[in-house]
């Protein structure tokens, strides 16, 4: 079977060139007689993996030295609890704008600890748009300010960070993060799930600002406490250690391909091709209207009636354009255009939908 263009959410596309190259190491990796899947994570072999694919990271992110990458598990969703429970040390507030489901569930979670704010929300539109935040919005004497960079279900990003007024800003990359350049020092934390631009599921990357350890609440799990991954090199317990391993070849295929300026020229341009054909369809429209709040990674798209919808899916399903499907809270469809979605899957969409329209 040939492979199809697959514009899963996540789990999502990987480089083929990353999957061929584990392919070949799945066996024997190296001289170490075995798979990266059969070492102890405490083998010398295995600590030059982790620390290949940390300063990967640092390198494509040009991760200043006063943060820590840390590579844990639990998801993003662990992340909603974790940065509460680490970062409530002082008065306990936090303020959240609120952008998707994803943020909502970040901010009910972090309010189990503490006094959290929604300062603003997208809500009213189905989050269809980022809202307006200025740094008057945000109270003086929180312990942090929170952001989804990325909104993975509705489509929309930050495309300009926005000015918290010293507060420590806490963004979950998790849809957006190795797809554009970023100022990483303008950040406390940056979690993301791999599972989209990083690797497999399995894996959960956090980038914590060293000033930022050390303070957890006393009721903070062992397991959730940024101190105990970053005192023992992510190795407390055992590490995700294939996923960290994936993780390592995206990233030296990211590398490869020009790096993080690269990425994000591509993907600018991947977003492009859809957008403008989506702006000029008389059948499909997008459903994120203002074009700075578009996501380069999630693009949401409706035709305005269910049946056509489905038929649309069907029929992409079986020329080889997988995942179409919405989320449920928006309808329609949703291509996610992650980095490993070449320019020519995009092209070979759009060309897909145009003939569409015209024979519908
Ligand atoms: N945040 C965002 C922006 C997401 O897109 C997702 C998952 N799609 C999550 C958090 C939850 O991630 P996980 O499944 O890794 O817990």
């Amino acid at each position: 079977m040939n492979r199809v263009y697959n514009f899963s959410a996540g789990p999502s596309v990987l480089p083929v060139s990353v999957l061929e190259k584990a392919q070949k190491e799945l066996v024997c990796y190296g001289d170490a007689g075995m798979s990266v899947m059969e070492m102890s994570h405490r083998s010398s072999a295995y600590q030059a993996i982790i620390d290949e694919c940390e300063a990967l990271l640092r390198e494509i992110l040009s991760i200043p030295e006063n943060y820590k990458v840390l590579f844990l598990q639990g998801g993003a969703s662990s992340q909603f609890a974790m940065v509460p429970l680490n970062l409530f040390g002082k008065s306990g507030k936090a303020d959240y704008v609120l952008t998707g489901l994803w943020s909502k569930k970040a901010a009910k979670e972090a309010g189990r600890y503490g006094d959290v704010k929604v300062v603003a929300s997208s809500e009213d539109k189905i989050f269809n748009y980022i809202p307006k935040v200025n740094k008057e919005d945000f109270r003086p004497d929180v312990d942090y300010v929170h952001i989804t960079h990325n909104n993975t279900i509705y489509g929309t990003r930050f495309s300009t960070i926005p000015d918290v007024g010293g507060a420590t800003l806490v963004t979950d990359m998790s849809s957006s993060i190795l797809s554009q350049k970023i100022d990483v020092s303008e950040f406390g934390i940056i979690y993301a799930g791999a599972q989209k631009n990083m690797g497999p599921a399995g894996l959960t990357v956090a980038i914590v600002r060293e000033d930022l350890i050390g303070n957890a609440m006393d009721i903070c799990p062992t397991m959730f406490d940024y101190k105990t991954h970053s005192e023992n090199g992510s190795m407390f317990n055992t590490p995700p250690t294939y996923a960290i391993y994936i993780c390592g070849l995206v990233c030296k295929w990211i590398i490869e391909n020009g790096g993080i300026d690269a990425m994000e020229k591509t993907n600018i341009e991947k977003a492009a091709i859809l957008y403008d054909y989506l702006d000029s369809s008389n059948m499909f429209s997008p459903t994120v209207m203002a074009k700075e709040d578009r996501s380069l990674m999630n693009v949401p798209f409706v035709t305005g009636n269910d049946e056509l919808n489905a038929k649309f899916i069907k029929e992409a399903t079986a020329a080889g354009f997988v995942n179409l499907k919405g989320h449920r809270s928006v309808g329609g469809m949703r291509a996610s255009i992650y980095n490993a979605m070449p320019v020519e899957g995009v092209k070979a969409l759009v060309d897909f939908m145009k003939k569409f329209e015209t024979e519908n």
